[in-house]
């Protein structure tokens, strides 16, 4: 399969060439032809796979024939509408609907909360057919009649998922209301819980499905492991780590902004150049600590689940879980920063004894087990706490840390990242 047969215009085929795309991702072949024939669609795809383009490129197909150079606002009534769960997402989003539709005389904008409404609104009022946004925020615009979405043709509702954790649906079901009846609805979402299908019978019409990944699945470039811990000592072993396998660009996920911001400060301390993003930081700084991490300036960026949301590093070769996750589902979307399209990736887990029953929840979504690797000097101390590295293996099949087999390269070395040619070459 390739662009060409997905039947979308020489132009556009240009934009993605220029990106360095040489073929489809699994979920851009299934769900362009669908999106192209005006079909609502319930797609699973996890961030990585390429689904951005899988519902960009197929829009500008489908509405081009609407550009036009006219002054007039009324001639650029907004025609698609985006909604995304986070800032990230929205402006990645955003900078993608300019990317691949740079020949397309479509005009695009986004808008999210904690920046001033002032500049989104002078856009918004010129007029533009492509308005990406966060939920909250467009209803703020919508509130202050600076936004007009009775002429919406296609509306996307991408992380389906994360926008039901993140207690979003109510804003989304307001937003609906405002639409019209008669348009074309896309919804995205990294897993189909029962919750997404829900919504997918509450907003779509006899929509088709595209499952390209298998049902909670991550992706396979991925090489995860788990490193049973004690608890007190889990900075010192992400610090061994770092050095030990020489990781230049790591993504550390805690639970919380007060642990993120804590272990951010232990490592610049401990000479780890690190930055934190998390809900506390004002987007500016976000946007920076962001930028200092893709360009290379810090090694570690740490981040809460919500804040990671949507962020797209490409071939980012490093995630680990600083403490897991409360919530099995954001173990895969956490891992999901990594191993995306063509480039491999290691997930590392820093797992303490406290922590079997999310290891457990984990791995019964994964319905398998993550592999175990143990650096002796930072396991967990038998003495201090009852029961401890044996607990890892209960359950659902892990390995005892004891019982893992050593790998070739070395007991104690994790799987190192290795980019595909086309990968590095982008
Ligand atoms: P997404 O899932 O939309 O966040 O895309 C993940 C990453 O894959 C982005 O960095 C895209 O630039 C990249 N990508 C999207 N489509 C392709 C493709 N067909 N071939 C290679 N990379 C792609």
């Amino acid at each position: 399969m390739t662009f060409e047969d997905l039947g979308l215009s020489a132009d556009l085929l240009a934009n993605v060439a220029r990106e360095g795309y040489e073929e489809p991702t699994p979920v851009q072949a299934a769900a362009i032809p669908l999106v192209l024939a005006g079909r609502d669609v319930l797609a699973a795809a996890q961030t990585g796979t390429g689904k951005t383009a899988a519902f960009v490129l197929p829009i500008l197909e489908r509405l081009r024939h609407h550009g036009n150079a006219a002054f007039s606002p009324a001639r650029h009534p907004v025609r698609v509408l985006i909604l995304t769960p986070t800032r990230e997402l929205a402006m990645q989003i955003a900078e993608s609907v300019r990317t691949y539709g740079r020949s397309v005389p479509l005009r695009s904008t986004v808008v999210y909360g904690g920046t001033r409404m002032d500049p989104e609104i002078r856009t918004l009022w010129a007029g533009v057919e492509i308005l990406v946004a966060t939920p909250g925020r467009l209803l703020d615009h919508v509130g202050q009649r600076t936004v007009n979405l009775s002429q919406v043709e296609v509306l996307v509702l991408d992380e389906g998922d994360r926008m039901l954790d993140m207690g979003f649906i109510p804003d989304v079901r307001q937003i609906v209301s405002l639409l019209p009846k008669s348009r074309q609805t896309l919804l995205f979402s990294a897993t189909f819980s029962d919750d997404v299908r829900r919504l997918a019978k509450e907003f779509l019409r006899d929509p088709e499905t595209v499952e390209v990944a298998a049902r909670n699945s991550v992706a396979d470039n991925l090489a995860e492991v788990l490193y049973p811990v004690d608890g007190r000592l889990k900075a010192d072993l992400l610090i061994h780590l770092i050095e030990r396998d020489q990781m230049e660009q790591v993504l550390v996920f805690t639970r919380s902004k007060l642990g993120a911001g804590r272990l951010a400060s232990y490592l610049d301390r401990r000479g780890v150049n690190t930055s934190a993003i998390h809900g506390d930081r004002s987007q500016a700084e976000r946007t920076r600590a962001l930028a200092a991490f893709k360009g290379g300036f810090v090694k570690v960026l740490v981040a809460t689940d919500v804040a990671s949301r949507g962020l797209d590093i490409e071939g980012l070769p490093y995630v680990v879980n600083y403490e897991l996750p409360y919530e099995p589902q954001d173990y895969i979307h956490r891992i999901g920063r990594t191993g995306r399209a063509g480039a491999s990736g290691v997930a590392i887990s820093l797992v303490s004894p406290d922590e079997v029953d999310e290891l457990r929840g984990v791995q019964r979504l994964l319905r398998r087990a993550i592999p175990v690797q143990v650096v002796d000097e930072f396991l967990p101390d038998p003495d201090r706490e009852p029961e401890p590295v044996r607990r890892f293996g209960r359950g659902h099949g892990s390995a005892a840390p004891g019982s893992v087999p050593a790998p070739a390269s070395g007991r104690a070395r994790s799987p190192r990242p290795r980019r595909s040619a086309a990968a590095a070459g982008r």
